[in-house]
């Protein structure tokens, strides 16, 4: 840290993002991107006049596509916010919201515990049952910020609706953050709670099943009021944080939603097959609802589950920690990736 950066930044530990290699070509399982492309129309929408527009700058308030996703999930567009990346929603929920502190699970995604540093907002860190299940209790009357990733990253496994309502219920005065960057793999979205609970902010990203994490999409649906304030923090920050090109293919990919329902479905298949097939090879996996599986081999931890399948070519991501150092987390490919991995998990088992 040079001499010139505020004091206050000292203790904070940066997200690091999964490796983007460069040496040489692998099979990536290990950012949770899709092995599917974005539809024909997404590409076609990229017209040599969308090129030539790029010297205008973007709509602010990217109406249509506001107005789109809001038709999709049955809501009114001051009811959706756009921005750059779900990562921006969540930076811009803990600065509105976390006034009196945020609490998370101790095992989730590691960026609520960053941006809570970022925004020094106290956290209380609520740890997942032995079996990694989040016992929803633990999250009644705390009276400060919730983010609660449903499904969990990066176990995969979701809480219940009934249990998030009990969870708004218990918390009228502060908001819960839902986060379903995964919730298009066989989850239960609480999109409808939104009209009935005000504190409800539900948080989704077209990186996953919509194929398009590099276009840096998410979006997030709650009541208008609490939805004004994240666009207050966004207009106050940088208003043109989704691109042109970016607004005319989320445009694109909402109008052809049935392409996404397709390609969600193919990745249940993959993920309960290689379910399946890891269980089968003596695997600890936890039932998942996500795009990935979060897995154990007995005898190995989960750095040299890793490195064996770096060396064969394949990525996946582990995490150090008491409770997840056993495991690594595999993003579910297509097919014949998962394929390939499963021969990498049996050479490295022999
Ligand atoms: N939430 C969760 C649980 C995630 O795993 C991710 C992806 N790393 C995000 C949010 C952010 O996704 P993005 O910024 O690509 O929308």
């Amino acid at each position: 840290m040079s001499r010139f950066m505020h004091p206050r930044y000292a203790p904070l530990d940066a997200y690091v993002p999964g490796e983007q290699p460069r040496d040489k070509k692998y099979i990536k399982l290990n950012t949770n991107e899709s092995p599917y492309p974005p539809p024909p129309a997404v590409c076609q929408a990229v017209t040599r006049q969308a090129i030539d527009d790029l010297r205008l700058y973007p709509d602010p308030d990217a109406l249509p596509l506001k107005k789109a996703l809001a038709e999709l999930y049955g809501v009114e567009a001051e009811n959706v916010f756009l921005t750059n990346g779900s990562d921006d929603i969540l930076n811009f929920a803990f600065m509105a919201f976390g006034e009196k502190g945020v609490a998370f699970a101790d095992i989730t995604y590691g960026f609520y515990k960053v941006i809570a540093s970022l925004n020094c907002l106290p956290a209380q860190v609520i740890p997942l049952k032995e079996d990694f299940s989040l016992d929803y209790t633990d999250y009644l009357g705390l009276n400060k910020l919730i983010a609660i990733a449903n499904p969990n990253a990066p176990t995969g496994m979701p809480i219940p609706l009934w249990q998030v309502e009990e969870i708004l219920k218990s918390n009228p005065d502060s908001v819960v953050l839902i986060d379903e960057a995964y919730v298009d793999f066989g989850g239960d979205s609480a999109v409808e709670l939104t009209k009935k609970y005000e504190n409800l902010l539900v948080v989704m990203t077209f990186s996953k099943s919509r194929s398009m994490a590099g276009a840096r999409l998410g979006f997030a649906i709650g009541s208008a009021e609490i939805i004004a304030d994240l666009e207050k923090l966004k207009y106050s920050t940088n208003p043109y944080n989704i691109d042109r090109l970016t607004q005319i293919c989320g445009l694109a990919a909402v109008e052809n939603n049935d392409y996404f329902i397709d390609c969600c479905r193919k990745i249940q298949t993959t993920r309960e097959r290689t379910a399946a097939a890891l269980k089968g090879l003596g695997f600890t996996v936890l039932p998942s609802k996500t795009n990935f599986l979060f897995v154990s081999c007995p005898g190995k931890t989960g750095e040299q589950l890793y490195t064996g399948l770096r060396q064969r070519g394949i990525l996946v991501r582990y995490f150090s920690g008491e409770r997840t150092g056993n495991f690594i987390r595999v993003t579910i490919g297509s097919d014949s990736e998962m394929d390939a991995f499963l021969a990498a998990i049996k050479d490295i088992l022999n």
